[in-house]
């Protein structure tokens, strides 16, 4: 032991299945106690306390799940720890963790994982992502980075990472830029860094807004569209083909949309890349959509957009704050991408640039607590 105090909390998710009353599949078991308990060289990476505060699928959790393990982690490193794991199901990390980071504003770090195969499943990855997760948070490397998350050895930008296998120990990647970094016999190794934008402040009401989010197709006629509009949902998300292209009857349902103040924004649904601008120029492309009003998602990825859209419609922004923010967190506004670290100290620098602020790193490696 050295002294370093690390917090685990568990929501569910595979990692926490085991076989069950007869039947053939898991389910949700195993609290955070059971998860720590058989860790070899935990206890010497570092001083580990764990909290359950649910014990359910990835695919059922709710932003209010995610608010209570945030307040959670934020008291936890408020105490003296170094940073916080949460351990939950990998269906939902991609928009959880990015939930998270909006809102992430302690310089410890915050840690995300889970496993692709049950407790019980031979060559379970559990055990091993929980040590992983835990060394990174215990790196001073690690501080002034937001929310990570940590999986097959790998160290991935909440804004950046998606699941994208369904099943196999790879399924996590960030595909446009790569990971941040990974581990290497123990030690936490960065060769990127990324410019976090200033944390959003934290939502004191529990009512969320709701966004709809609608992946175009060929043949959309904008129906379903249309519907959203209809409906109490207060903005959409639009996932796009390439750089932002609709249906010409979909760019119409977005003109009404629009007209009736809701908040369109379009991604794109290739997967990597970013929206374009100005590039194209027919009735449904992204110069198009720009025109009619729609906000393009830039860098972020549909789901990335919708928990962005839902963050600002529940602070109450105006459409161009929105405008303003998607700009910004889907880094259009900035091709080149100063590192937002500062290694003195944390700087809320939302006056000048909105970014948190900080100096150019080199690639570091830094051994992990865990002398093994
Ligand atoms: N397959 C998922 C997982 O890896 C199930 C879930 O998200 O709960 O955890």
């Amino acid at each position: 032991m050295n002294g370093v105090q690390v917090v685990v909390a568990s929501l569910g998710g595979t990692i926490t299945m085991t076989g069950s009353g007869g039947t053939t599949g898991v389910r949700p078991s195993l609290t955070a106690d059971d998860l720590i308990g058989s860790i070899p060289g935990l206890a010497r990476t570092a001083e580990v306390t764990a909290r359950t505060i649910a014990t359910i699928p990835g695919a059922s959790l709710s932003a209010a799940d995610i608010f209570r393990a945030f307040a959670w982690a934020r008291d936890a490193v408020d105490d003296g720890a170094s940073g916080a794991v949460i351990v939950q199901g990998t269906d939902t990390i991609e928009e959880s963790a990015y939930l998270l980071d909006l809102h992430w504003d302690r310089a410890a770090p915050l840690v995300v994982t889970g496993a692709m195969r049950a407790a019980q499943a031979t060559g379970a990855d559990g055990p091993a992502n929980i040590l992983a997760a835990v060394q990174v948070a215990c790196s001073p490397e690690s501080r002034e980075r937001g929310v990570l998350v940590v999986l097959n050895d790998e160290i991935h930008a909440a804004s950046r990472v998606r699941k994208m296998r369904s099943s196999g120990l790879n399924a996590f990647r960030s595909p446009s830029f790569g990971p941040l970094g990974g581990l290497v016999e123990s030690a936490v190794v960065y060769g990127n860094s990324i410019r976090r934008p200033a944390p959003l402040p934290v939502p004191t009401g529990s009512s969320r807004p709701c966004v709809a989010l609608i992946e175009t197709h060929l043949d959309d006629d904008g129906a379903l569209l249309d519907l959203a509009t209809a409906s109490d949902h207060r903005g959409i998300v639009i996932d796009a083909f390439g750089v932002g292209h609709v249906p010409a009857k979909v760019a119409g349902a977005i003109s009404r949309a629009v007209a009736v103040s809701k908040p369109v924004v379009f991604a794109s649904r290739t997967g990597s890349g970013a929206t374009f601008s100005s590039a194209y120029d027919f009735v449904g492309s992204e110069s198009d959509l720009l025109r009619r009003g729609a906000i393009p998602a830039g860098w972020l990825d549909a789901r990335k957009a919708r928990i962005l859209l839902t963050c600002l419609l529940a602070a109450s922004s105006t459409m161009d704050n929105i405008k303003s923010e998607f700009r910004r967190r889907g880094q259009l506004s900035s091709p080149a991408l100063p590192d937002w670290r500062n290694t003195t100290g944390k700087h809320h620098d939302t006056e000048s640039t909105g970014c948190w602020s900080g100096t150019q790193s080199n690639d570091t490696r830094v051994r992990s607590q865990d002398p093994s």
